[in-house]
């Protein structure tokens, strides 16, 4: 067995999108230690720097707003399951957020001097700030690594894959990695442990996700104990790209041009459809992501879908000097894909996204392990069973920064991470490879057709349970023994812990999803439609003695005062 190699750190931070950065400089700020670990390369994996759009805040720098307006929008979004803490925080501290990106340089789009806004579904005014011409993520991105970059006390380390957390009598003492770019295992000690691994939309067959995306994080607080919350809200983006096919270019990018420029949703015939869908739309964009999720499926699955299986989305009113005026080289690139918004419609339809769902947190960002902390994403709650747009990149923010600082706090507090064994964890990293093993690759897309199938926007009771009979057979398959000989960038290695993480989560999303007997936000049961008032609570799900346990409470609710006034 090659020897591991032994790290020691005050904090460590595993993932580097925008909320593991943003950990990281607030926790060497505050004086700690930090080792920010990726398994891809830092500040360029996962879903930040992919994210072309809206940061939301209640800057009011467009019409007077106030964070209460945007926290009353994210509940009434939540469709009454949003842990209120965690909405107050982010919506509370997003424009301080905001404002520190500014300050930064990441350099927001302005209108006459102030930082300008878009106005987006479910916002009650323009809220959402960007960076123009669909570079936001990857301005925050850059931001952000030039600040870690220049802030001293933080250690980088990319191509680590954390493949489990050291835990012992419930308090965290650091992880277990594979080295990618060598199969070697990594030991890390630490004091604090922050997990802003991002989302699970990698599960589905039509995402929105990079490869890295398939809810490592949930996997890894699940086996070390800490709970996870509303896994069964899984959100879809509805007007994702579809056809024709479009190169370079982020699939769920036509939100700003319906910020922008409106846009018309149209069925195969040709008719506009979201009004028989309860919404107004009437060039505005006004229909919430689950709302027009379901009014896109429920279309097509009445045969009025566009050729390819989705909605036709227009832009033919608009003129070429509208266009060009509102998305300048965006337009260039679309013309290299043979796309003329001025003669024709694309395609779009749903695709898995974002993930409501996540680990239980406070608002210092604690988990229930001492010293296990969580950030962005992977937290769990905060937008109930519904998301707006812009929060994802608010929570990141709000969160990383709480997340850094409670780690820093109990890194200056506590000597040393608890004597924790790394045995179970280090084999697996550096296990032989098994003979004759299954095709890894083949597994990943077999669980992401049983997911986009039957775990879906759409579930039913049967297909909820044929998910969870085949997500077990897949299990067994999969086996307790990695594949791969183990050597440098070893995909079929690699893919084996994947997928170890993967069919656990779906395992998670699926047996929430059954167990709620009702149609909520981004959770619809075609079997149960329509919200009932005893469903308006979260499920919690532990990982005990081998299998899933599943809980229900109501969602944490503000302090009274803070109700009152609401
Ligand atoms: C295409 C796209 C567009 C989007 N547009 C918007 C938008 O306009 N506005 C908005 O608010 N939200 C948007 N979102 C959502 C938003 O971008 C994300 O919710 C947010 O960026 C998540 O940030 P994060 O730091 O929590 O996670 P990520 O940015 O996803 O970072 C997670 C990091 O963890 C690493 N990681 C994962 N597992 C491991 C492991 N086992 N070991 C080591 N490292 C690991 C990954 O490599 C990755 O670098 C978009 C998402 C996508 C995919």
């Amino acid at each position: 067995m090659t020897e591991p190699m032994h790290v020691a750190t005050g904090v460590l931070v595993i993932g580097s999108g925008a909320a593991g950065m943003y950990a990281a400089i607030e926790a060497a700020q505050a004086g700690a230690e930090v080792l920010l670990a990726d398994r891809s390369l830092i500040g360029r994996g996962g879903a930040t720097v992919m994210a072309q759009m809206t940061v939301a805040g209640a800057l009011g720098s467009e019409m007077p707003d106030h964070w209460t307006h945007h926290l009353n929008d994210t509940l009434a979004a939540g469709r009454g399951l949003c842990d209120a803490r965690l909405a107050r925080l982010l919506c509370e501290e997003g424009p301080d957020a905001i404002r520190q990106m500014d300050a930064w340089g990441v350099g927001w789009a302005r209108r006459d001097g102030r930082i300008a806004a878009a106005i987006a579904p479910g916002h009650d005014r323009p809220r959402c700030v960007y960076v123009d011409f669909l570079n936001t993520g990857p301005a925050v991105s850059k931001t952000l690594r030039t600040v870690v970059n220049r802030t001293s006390g933080i250690r980088k380390a990319g191509d680590l894959l954390i493949v489990d957390l050291l835990h012992r009598d419930g308090e965290l003492a650091g992880a277990v990695a594979l080295h990618v770019a060598t199969g070697a295992p990594v030991i890390i000690a630490a004091k604090a442990t922050v997990l802003a691994t991002g989302g699970l939309t990698r599960l589905y067959r039509r995402n929105s996700a990079s490869a890295n995306m398939g809810g490592d994080g949930y996997a890894l607080a699940l086996r070390a104990g800490a709970p996870l919350v509303d896994m069964e809200f899984v959100q879809f983006f509805p007007i994702g790209h579809l056809a024709p096919r479009l190169i370079g270019m982020d699939p769920i990018m036509w939100d700003p041009f319906r910020y922008k420029l409106g846009g018309r949703l149209l069925n195969g015939l040709g008719e506009e459809f979201a009004s028989h869908y309860g919404a107004r739309e009437d060039g505005a964009y006004v229909l919430t992501r689950d709302l027009a999720t379901y009014a896109i499926c429920k279309e097509v699955e009445a045969g009025r879908g566009s050729p390819h299986g989705g909605a036709y989305l227009s832009f033919e009113h608009c003129s070429q000097a509208a266009l060009r005026a509102a998305f300048g080289p965006v337009i260039d690139a679309l013309a290299a894909n043979a796309i003329d918004l001025t003669t024709m419609p694309v395609e779009v339809a749903p695709i898995a996204h974002y993930h409501m769902g996540g680990v239980v947190a406070d608002a210092r960002m604690e988990t229930e392990i001492d010293g296990l902390l969580v950030a962005g994403e992977a937290v769990g709650g905060a937008n109930g069973a519904n998301r707006l747009s812009g929060n994802a990149v608010t929570e990141a923010l709000v969160f990383g920064r709480r997340a850094g600082q409670s780690a820093a706090a109990r890194a200056a507090r506590i000597a040393s991470p608890p004597d924790a064994s790394a045995g179970p964890a280090l084999e697996l990293v550096s296990a032989p490879g098994r003979a004759a093993a299954s095709n890894s690759a083949a597994m990943i897309l077999a669980l992401q057709s049983i997911m986009s199938d039957d775990v879906g926007p759409f579930r039913t009771e049967a297909t909820l349970k044929r998910a969870l009979v085949r997500i077990g057979e897949l299990a067994g398959e999969l086996g307790e023994r990695p594949f791969g000989e183990g050597g440098p960038f070893d995909m079929r290695r690699i893919e084996w812990f994947d997928l170890r993480n993967m069919l656990l989560v779906a395992r998670a999303v699926a047996e929430a999803a059954l167990r709620r007997t009702e149609s909520r936000g981004a959770h619809q049961r075609e079997d149960f439609p329509g919200m009932l008032p005893e469903w308006r609570v979260n499920q919690m799900v532990r990982w005990r003695d081998g299998a899933l346990a599943l809980a229900s409470a109501p969602p944490p609710a503000l302090a009274p005062a803070m109700a009152a006034a609401q």
